[in-house]
């Protein structure tokens, strides 16, 4: 353990952790959606050391937080749409990707000449950009490929010895990451569905299209609108099967492979048709806000098991939904046996 551990992140740690951030360290710190790990967007060692900690693919870029939705003028370019965004959503779990300033490193963006802009809700993420007084580039803070941070533990486990500090903030709040968008001629695309759902820009006057790398996946040598869409994600040790059928068809089917000693990953209402053991549950079946704050969570829990296969039930994609079934479905690497 190397990373000096704030639990819990009283002002006088955030303040602390603030200047490891001016002095080009990097941060676990807790948002509203996931814990990130953060470093001064503007300083490119900084930036660097971010990739090193997660062994990140180095084509994949960093969503840049601000502390105000008009602190966005100085790193790239706005408009109309952007402050409308702004005034529906900000503070909160949406990213919007912008035409970047010169100012903002190329390895934050990899290159691309988009960068994508967030201002969390979350008072010690607001606290800590506030009082470090750059932007900090922060991607979730799990080792890449394994299923991001929820919980204090989570980033404990896989970045105690590669973060200068973590932040101690709770369990976090929605669960999935930021809704990434890009802006269109009529409207905005959704490159990553999160808590703000294609339901809540709609209602806000935006017309939303979803990328199709949102739910099918995308060819090694395909054109892909966000880099994030290459990778493999959130997966857990064990392989992972979603059955996607009516009810009674699909937990027939689990207690058959549960006899078999796999691992099951159903909606709370299920789990009395199981035992105890290598049973998880995330959310109930028509709540797609529980099942997003308790999916990761529930993934990361069977890695403390010797599962090899979890089987899990396909939830609706609706709302926030979308986000949910993104999740699980390349937590599968898109194995869908439908029932
Ligand atoms: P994470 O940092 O783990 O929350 O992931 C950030 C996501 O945002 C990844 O899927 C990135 O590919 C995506 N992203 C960040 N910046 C851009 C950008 N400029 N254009 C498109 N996608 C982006
Ligand atoms: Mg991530």
């Amino acid at each position: 353990m190397t990373a000096k551990l704030f639990s819990p992140a009283t002002d006088e740690a955030v303040r602390e952790c603030s200047e490891i951030i001016k002095s080009g360290g990097n941060v676990v710190f807790p948002t509203e959606t996931v814990y990130g790990l953060g470093a001064n967007a503007l300083d490119p060692k900084a930036v660097d050391g971010i990739f090193k900690a997660k062994g990140r693919p180095s084509d994949n870029p960093l969503i840049v937080h601000l502390a105000y939705p008009e602190d966005a003028e100085k790193y790239a370019y706005t408009n109309e749409k952007y402050y409308a965004l702004a005034k529906a959503f900000m503070p909160g779990p949406l990213t919007v990707i912008l035409k970047k300033r010169e100012i903002i490193p190329d390895n934050v963006t990899c290159g691309l000449d988009t960068v994508g802009l967030r201002v969390p809700s979350n008072p010690i993420a607001h606290r800590l950009i506030e009082l470090s007084g750059v932007p900090i580039a922060a991607p979730s803070a799990n080792k890449s490929g394994r299923p991001s941070p929820t919980e204090y533990a989570h980033v404990v486990e896989d970045m105690g010895s590669d973060a200068g500090a973590i932040l101690d903030g709770g369990e976090s709040e929605i669960g999935v990451e930021s809704t990434v968008i890009r802006l269109t001629d009529g409207g905005v695309e959704i490159l990553r569905p999160g808590r703000v759902s294609p339901e809540d820009l709609e209602n806000a006057g935006f017309k939303v299209t979803v990328n199709k790398g949102v739910t099918h996946p995308v060819a090694n040598d395909e054109k892909v609108a966000s880099p994030g869409m290459k990778y493999r994600h959130y997966a857990p040790k064990a392989k992972v099967v979603i059955l996607d059928g009516e009810r009674t068809k699909v937990i027939e089917r689990m207690k058959a492979e549960y006899k078999n000693g796999c691992g099951i990953l159903c909606f709370e209402e299920d789990a009395e048709e199981f035992g105890k053991t290598n049973v998880q549950t995330f959310g109930r079946e028509r709540d797609a806000v529980s099942q997003a704050k308790r999916l990761f969570d529930s993934l990361r829990a069977f890695d403390g098991s010797d599962v090899k296969i979890i089987y899990s039930r396909m939830p609706d994609s609706n709302g926030v939904g979308l986000a949910v079934t993104n999740r699980l479905l390349r937590a599968a690497g898109f194995a869908v046996e439908k029932i």
